[in-house]
């Protein structure tokens, strides 16, 4: 197989589903090359939430916030059935570090970034109220605030988003494992594994999305290209048995962080974790070992080398399991506490010094180049801002790239289950 396109993305999870809809919305050719399914890394792995990030306001990122609250808007627009509003709620005990004060100034300001529309409102629960939720404990409780964020099915809305790239004229090799690219005058060759065998394709312009395998995919490209600096954060999740009424619940764990408590599929979904890597993967995919904070005990081996979705490796750890369990048992006593299921997916974040919980959470477009480039990686990211991402990663390659006739626009083209 061999093609000229104007545009190949690696990857198609979130951020190669938006950036493979957003190209071909604006009238480029488009491959896709996914190894093993859409959406079958840490795009099925999230928290399932498409929200503004309301703990995101301590640490200042308010563009953040208001990016993401408006995005989220959009998507609760395009794909009615697959991003729905759901009442979050924050209880405030006598112990709980953020007092009724700043839980309130928090929401007033997440209302205020969310243009103060009709969803963005919050509200105190009136005392009569804290019995009718979920069997939430009330011994010390002082308050409970209830406002609006969405959930999603992640990997159903990653797949809507590539379904509306591929209905624009963009084509998904599955399994298509990106062997490597080399620079040409015009872009780059692009070399695949299909399951008919290698194929060679010709690009003016390359998206790296490939999530976790950012830097695996990066070593690929010649000339040779700086590894990004980032650090892998694996996040858990455990299913319960037995469903929630009342909506998600805002729960702040023992250490401080935030743990939601979430309804999902007839079940409750609780998470999340962030366990922090240290050490090379590359060295230990050699055969080294990886060391790792005390609270992992993961073992790291073959991790760059993963050729489908996640290794085995990457799985809750029974200390993970413990202090999620832990968490919901705290605020929910009488509830059933029977773990169904259990899940775990890596963040990649910018490397930086100091506590995970507390890091910026932007995304980061490192190039080839620092004018006029052909080749971006998307690094980090939220599942909720993938269609503002794929926007910053093409304006990148605009130069790059000629000038289409348009198909669509990402803020309008409905997505469905
Ligand atoms: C625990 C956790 C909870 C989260 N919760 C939320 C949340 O509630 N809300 C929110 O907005 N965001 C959330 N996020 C963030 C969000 O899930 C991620 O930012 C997003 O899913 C990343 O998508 P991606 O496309 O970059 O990566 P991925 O989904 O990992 O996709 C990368 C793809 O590249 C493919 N690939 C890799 N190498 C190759 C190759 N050589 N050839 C071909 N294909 C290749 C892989 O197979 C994979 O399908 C969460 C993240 C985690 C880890």
């Amino acid at each position: 197989m061999t093609g000229q396109y104007d545009l190949v993305v690696i990857g198609a999870g979130i951020h190669g589903a938006g950036a493979a809809q957003a190209a071909a919305a604006v009238g480029h050719s488009v491959l896709v090359l996914e190894q093993s399914g859409v959406a079958s890394a840490t795009s099925c792995r999230s928290s399932k939430l498409i929200h503004g990030g309301l703990r995101y306001l301590e640490s200042g990122q308010f563009s953040l916030v208001r990016e993401s609250l408006r995005e989220r808007d959009i998507l609760l627009r395009v794909a009615p059935q697959l991003v729905r509003l759901v009442p979050f709620h924050i209880p405030v005990y006598r112990h709980t570090a953020r007092r009724p004060w700043q839980i309130r100034a928090g929401l007033s300001l997440y209302a205020m970034l969310g243009n103060l529309r009709r969803h963005a409102w919050f509200a105190a629960l009136p005392r009569a109220q804290w019995d009718d939720l979920d069997g939430l404990a009330t011994e010390n409780l002082q308050a409970v605030f209830r406002y609006r964020d969405a959930q999603t099915d992640d990997a159903a809305l990653t797949q809507a988003v590539m379904r509306s790239a591929q209905s624009l004229g963009a084509e998904l090799v599955m399994p298509g494992e990106f062997l490597g690219a080399k620079r040409t005058v015009k872009g780059y060759t692009v070399r695949y594994r299909t399951s008919q065998g290698e194929a060679e394709s010709h690009c003016m312009a390359l998206v790296n999305a490939a999530g976790p395998w950012i830097n695996t995919v990066l070593a690929r490209i010649s000339p040779q290209l700086p590894a990004t600096a980032i650090e892998l954060i694996q996040g858990a999740h455990i299913v319960l048995d037995g469903p929630l009424q009342r909506g998600v619940y805002y729960t702040e764990a023992e250490d401080g962080r935030a743990v939601f408590v979430m309804p999902w599929r007839s079940m409750t979904l609780v998470g999340t974790t962030e366990t922090r890597f240290h050490g090379d993967p590359a060295t230990a995919m050699d055969g080294g070992s990886a060391e790792r904070e005390a609270v992992s005990e993961w073992d790291f081996l073959h991790w760059t080398n993963a050729g489908a979705v996640f290794p085995p490796q990457v799985r809750p750890q029974t200390t993970e399991v413990e202090y999620l369990l832990r968490t919901f048992r705290h605020y929910f006593p009488e509830r059933d506490a029977r773990v169904r299921d259990q899940f775990a997916g890596l963040r990649v974040l910018p490397l930086a010094e100091g506590a995970v919980f507390h890091r910026k959470r932007e995304t980061l477009f490192p190039t080839d180049a620092p004018q006029q480039p052909r080749l971006v990686s998307i690094c980090g990211g939220k599942l909720t801002g993938y269609r503002a991402t794929a926007q910053k990663a093409l304006a990148l390659l605009a130069p790059a790239l000629p000038a289409r006739i348009r198909r669509g626009d990402t803020r309008t083209l409905q997505l469905g289950p």
